[in-house]
C-alpha cells in the first residue's frame, strides 16, 4: 500500500516537472503544448492556390481570330489559355509575328502538329510531331527539354510506321496529351454559353478538371468579311469569360495552362512532407515527390499549421523567400517538390 502510494507521488512529481520544463522552454517542440493540430502538420492543396477545381479553355488551329479577339479579351480579365498551333499552315506563318506577341502576352503554346495533315508513315510522323516539338523549343524561350501539350489534329490518316505509335512519339518528344475534343467542343458539342459554364460548375462540384475546346472566335473588328472555322460568337464567348473569371475570384476554379495543371497533378499525387523540426519559433519541412525534376518543376500549394501565436512569417526554400499571414493557426505557401529545405520562421 505504502510503496504504490509513492510511487504515484513519484510519478505525479515526475510529469509536474516535464510541465515544467515545457512552460520554461517554449522553443522545444512540446507534445502536449499545443491544441489539435500539431505544429507543423502540412497538407498539400489539391490545386493550385488551394483553388476548388481547374478549366482549361483550347484554341486549336491558329486561326487570326485566336490574336485577334481571344487573347486581348483573356488579358484583359487576367486568365490564360492554351494555343494548340500549326506552324506550316497558312493563316500562321503568315502571321507568325503576332504569335510572338501571343507568348509575350502570357499565352501557352501546344502541338498540333506541323500540318494538321495526318500521318504518312513514321518519317513523316516524326516531321509532324517531332517538328512541331522542335518548332516551338525554338519559338518560345523556355527549358529544353521540356513538356508541351499536345492535341491530336480531327483527321482519319493515322499511318505512324512501323513499330511506331502515338504513344511512343509523344514519350520521345515529352508531349503530353490534352485528352479527347469528343464532348469539349465549343459550337460542335456545346453551344450556349450555360453549357459551356456548366462544365466548370461539374469541376467545381468534383475538384476535378474540365476543359473547352474552341476554334474560330467571331470577329466584329476588324471586319475581314467572313469568319474562322466554327467561329464562337462574341456573345457566347464573352459572356462565358466573365463567368469563368467570377469563379476564379472567388477562389473556385484555377484557370491555367494545360502542362501547368498536369505538372501539379502529377507532383500532387506523390508529393510527401516531412516535418524536419518544429518549435514555437520555427518549423522546418521537407517535400518530396517521385515526378522527374526535370520536367515536373512547378511549385506545389501547401498549407501548414503553426502555433497559434504566429501573425505573420517568412517562407524560404532555396534562394525563394515570402513573407506570408497566418490565418486560424494556417499558413499558406508554394514550395517547389524536392527543392530542398522549407523553413517557415515567426515574424514578431
Ligand atoms: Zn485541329
Amino acid at each position: 500500500m505504502n510503496s504504490s502510494f509513492s510511487l504515484l507521488r513519484i510519478r505525479v512529481l515526475l510529469v509536474s516537472f516535464l510541465t515544467l520544463i515545457c512552460i520554461l522552454l517554449p522553443s522545444l517542440p512540446c507534445a502536449h503544448a499545443t491544441s489539435a493540430t500539431p505544429v507543423g502538420e502540412t497538407h498539400v492543396a489539391k490545386w493550385k492556390g488551394n483553388r476548388k477545381a481547374v478549366f482549361l479553355l483550347m484554341f486549336d488551329d491558329s486561326w487570326p481570330s485566336h490574336w485577334q479577339v481571344a487573347v486581348p479579351e483573356l488579358v484583359k480579365r487576367g486568365m490564360v489559355a492554351t494555343f494548340y498551333v500549326v506552324p506550316r499552315k497558312g493563316e500562321y506563318s503568315k502571321f507568325e509575328k503576332e504569335w510572338k506577341k501571343v507568348v509575350e502576352q502570357g499565352m501557352t503554346l501546344g502541338n498540333h502538329t506541323m500540318t494538321h495533315d495526318g500521318f504518312q508513315g513514321a518519317e513523316d510522323s516524326e516531321m509532324e510531331i517531332g517538328g512541331c516539338t522542335h518548332y516551338l523549343l525554338d519559338f518560345v524561350p523556355g527549358k529544353n527539354p521540356r513538356l508541351i501539350s499536345f492535341a491530336l489534329p480531327g483527321v482519319t490518316d493515322y499511318n505512324f510506321g512501323e513499330g511506331n505509335s502515338l504513344k511512343s512519339l509523344l514519350a520521345k518528344h515529352h508531349l503530353v496529351d490534352r485528352g479527347d475534343f469528343k464532348g469539349h467542343g465549343a459550337v460542335y458539342h456545346l453551344k450556349t454559353t450555360a453549357e459551356m459554364i456548366a462544365l466548370a460548375d461539374k469541376a467545381i462540384a468534383t475538384g476535378g478538371l474540365e476543359y473547352l475546346v474552341i476554334h474560330g472566335v467571331e470577329r466584329i473588328t476588324p471586319n475581314w468579311g467572313y469568319q474562322d472555322m466554327w467561329a464562337l460568337k462574341q456573345d457566347i464567348f464573352l459572356p462565358l469569360l466573365d463567368q469563368l473569371k467570377e469563379r476564379m475570384d472567388r477562389g473556385d476554379l484555377w484557370i491555367t495552362d494545360h502542362i501547368s495543371a498536369h505538372q501539379y497533378e502529377t507532383e500532387r499525387q506523390s508529393a510527401k512532407v516531412r516535418v524536419v523540426a518544429a518549435d514555437l519559433r520555427a518549423i522546418r519541412l521537407e517535400c518530396t515527390s517521385e515526378a522527374d525534376p526535370q520536367f515536373y518543376d512547378l511549385p506545389l500549394t501547401l498549407q501548414t499549421s503553426v502555433p497559434p501565436a504566429w501573425q505573420r512569417c517568412r517562407v524560404v526554400q532555396g534562394a525563394q523567400q515570402k513573407e506570408v499571414k497566418a490565418v486560424n493557426g494556417l499558413v499558406q505557401f508554394e514550395a517547389l517538390p524536392n527543392g530542398g529545405v522549407i523553413t517557415l520562421q515567426a515574424i514578431q
